[in-house]
């Protein structure tokens, strides 16, 4: 079985064979590094060469995306879908709209990905997507026109046995809409679990809006039950103003929770009162704006322009925005402020080193593949629902959710205990992921 040593030079291997893509080289560096204690248990693992194969994507999709803008002008877009693992299932994951994608990003999250499905213990593999197409300050239209063309070559790679994408920074219902209009036409068939994240009018699942930002705080919740609190009463920060952050805001307010503190990439709103849910969701989901203009509503409200979330002192502190948010330095100030529960409704929002500092702090922190999986596992429950031709009220979707979270939680606490590290949950999410993913590899010889 691999030393310490022979997962470095997996990793060493990883970054060779991938050249340039830091974040994805981060990734795989942050679940490897906690395997040691799995593989001297199932030496298979190694003999199989598990990681060697986990770490190499089973395919990966490059294609150009060109569109005309509302000027008549020719833009060309990069298209991404890596397909990383389907072991367990159909592959599954969300596409992402944003200039910042390139193929490393693409890969970090399909990484990242096939954990975090394991971990919902639903029958879906791991793949992630996206363009560097930029949908700010765009018309409808020209949202449509360029999805319409992604999905144009993106259609062949898809079916509902074979990859289900859904919605990611940038990709929400009017994305899915216009995706999902142009795989049926290209195909000609109403195959309603080819994309996840649909209008519950026409084959969408309740809840799935609110799953990432409500499954993150159900997760919180669970961790606090774990050392006997509770969210109710607590001062609570979270990071954006997009889809995971909106819900995530709403859960804590049902619970208990003051929030007082949201952002987006331009700035901080800090409102003492709480922040008042029902206007960020009319400047954000229905005129895409920006949170600057909260201030202008609430003359109460600060506007930080500029300023780092984390520098607001709290009790718990969710990231929810996007990956690398919380470095070091903030997770000091956060520790220092006395924040104690940080959960990740974003992927990988915390550097490494941010990670260390709440570990030996000892606070409760939970990881991005386990803390914002309930969003693929709502995911999971549309298509269930579409393979039924049924559709379930609010109230039993959100059960369900809740469940499936608790049983995540428990999963990644068991883990942590059994290999020597109580209360780690990164240890616990990883490995509990992990193992799931290896055994049904070894069970499908090299593959
Ligand atoms: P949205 O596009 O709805 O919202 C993203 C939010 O993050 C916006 O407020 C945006 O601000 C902010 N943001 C984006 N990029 C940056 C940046 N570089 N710096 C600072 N702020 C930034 O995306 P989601 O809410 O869907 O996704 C948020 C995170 O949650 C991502 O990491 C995603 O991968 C993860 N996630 C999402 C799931 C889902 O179901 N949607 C499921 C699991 C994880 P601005 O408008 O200024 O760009």
């Amino acid at each position: 079985m691999p030393s310490d040593s022979g997962i470095e030079r997996i990793y060493q291997q990883v970054v060779r064979r991938n050249p340039g893509e830091a974040e994805f080289h981060q990734a795989v560096k942050e679940v490897i590094e906690t395997l040691g204690p799995v593989l001297a248990k199932h030496p298979a693992y190694a003999e199989h060469k598990i990681i060697e194969r986990i770490c190499e994507p089973e395919r990966q999709i490059i294609f150009r995306v060109p569109w005309q803008d509302d000027r008549g002008e020719v833009q060309i877009n990069r298209g991404f879908r890596v397909q990383f693992n389907s072991v367990l299932g159909p592959y599954k994951g969300g596409l992402r709209f944003h200039p910042s994608v390139y193929l490393g990003i693409v890969k970090f999250l399909g990484f990242e990905q096939i954990f975090k499905n394991a971990l919902t213990g639903m029958p879906i593999g791991g793949a992630k997507g996206g363009s560097d197409f930029d949908p700010k300050g765009r018309s409808d239209g020209e949202v449509m026109r360029f999805c319409q063309s992604l999905m144009t070559e993106l259609h062949r790679h898809l079916g509902e046995y074979t990859d289900v994408p859904a919605g990611d920074i940038g990709v929400g219902a009017r994305e899915i809409g216009y995706l999902f209009g142009q795989y049926k036409r290209m195909t000609n068939r109403y195959e309603s679990a080819v994309l996840t994240g649909k209008s519950p009018h026409w084959g969408g699942s309740l809840v799935r809006r609110e799953a990432t930002g409500y499954g993150t705080v159900y997760f919180v919740d669970e961790m606090l039950k774990a050392r006997g609190e509770s969210i109710e009463g607590k001062t609570c920060i979270v990071s954006g103003s997009g889809n995971v952050a909106i819900y995530a805001i709403e859960k804590l307010q049902q619970l208990g929770g003051r929030v007082i503190a949201c952002s987006d990439s331009n700035g901080v709103i800090l409102h003492e009162r709480g922040i008042d849910l029902a206007l960020v969701k009319r400047l954000k989901e229905v005129e895409r704006r920006r949170i600057a203009d909260y201030a202008h509503e609430h003359r109460d409200a600060k506007y930080l322009a500029g300023s780092r979330i984390w520098d607001i002192p709290c009790d718990i502190a969710l990231p929810c925005a996007t990956q690398n948010e919380l470095d070091e330095a903030s997770a000091r100030t956060l520790v220092g402020n006395g924040c104690r529960t940080i959960a990740e409704g974003a992927n990988m929002p915390t550097t490494p080193g941010g990670v260390r500092v709440f570990q030996e702090a000892r606070i409760a922190f939970g990881p991005g593949k386990a803390a914002n999986a309930g969003g693929v596992a709502t995911s999971a429950l549309e298509m269930q629902q579409n393979a039924s031709r049924d559709t379930w009220s609010f109230e039993h979707t959100e059960q369900r959710l809740q469940t499936i979270m608790q049983g995540i939680h428990r999963n990644c606490h068991e883990a942590a205990a059994e290999f020597g590290s109580p209360g780690n949950y990164v240890l616990g999410a990883n490995i509990a992921g992990f193992r799931r993913v290896a055994e049904a590899m070894l069970a499908m010889g090299v593959i």
